[in-house]
């Protein structure tokens, strides 16, 4: 391979500007997937997109139940609860599937009054292991033998849950829908 080559191959980093290979810029889309009109979609190097996510972790105001992100899953995704609740499903019982799995979750959402297990600041998220959805996103269903405790956190140390998690597994997302508004759940996606 002639050195144009390796060069056309080459990216920027929408947001720091470091030349990457493109095949490696990962996709930072507040679109979520042209559901949301005001947002963007960011081309960027992995660490910029872990930054913008633990950014967005750290101004979303509302509640979220985050389940730990998957070994071998590229992409990370947040569900707006209220939007999933008024989605048309194509039959009945998927409909009625999928307001069943969503109640379950809106139940684990910290109240209002919910103290971080870590630092007794406020709680605004719910850290869940993904043993609570068999570590299979796709199915939409949640295990009910878990045994899994909730653990309550405030941003500070969801943000900090999230990184020993990243770096335990060594997981690399190229696709993130972060957080935006209203209360929901977030976990591993496989694009
Ligand atoms: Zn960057
Ligand atoms: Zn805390």
């Amino acid at each position: 391979m002639g050195l144009k080559e390796l060069f056309i191959k080459e990216s920027k980093c929408e947001k720091c500007g470091i030349s990457i290979p493109k095949k490696d810029l990962a996709e930072y889309d507040t679109t979520h997937q042209g559901q949301n009109k005001y947002g963007n979609i960011k081309k960027v190097c992995n660490s910029c997109l872990m930054e913008m996510f633990y950014d967005s972790l750290k101004s979303f105001n509302e509640t979220a139940v985050v389940i730990s992100p998957i070994q071998g899953m590229n992409a990370y995704v947040t569900y707006n609860f209220d939007k999933l609740l008024n989605t048309k499903q194509s039959s009945h019982t998927m409909e009625e599937n999928n307001k069943k799995f969503i109640n379950e979750l809106i139940e684990l959402l910290p109240q209002n009054n919910t103290k971080c297990s870590c630092c007794e600041d406020k709680a605004t998220y719910t850290w869940c292991s993904s043993e609570l959805l068999n570590n299979d996103p796709f199915s939409w269903e949640i295990n009910r033998y878990s045994g899994l405790e909730p653990i309550y956190l405030c941003k500070k140390c969801l943000i900090n849950k999230f990184k020993e998690e990243m770096e335990k597994e060594n997981i690399r997302f190229e696709l993130i829908y972060p957080p935006l508004k209203g209360d929901g759940f977030i976990c591993s996606w496989e694009i």
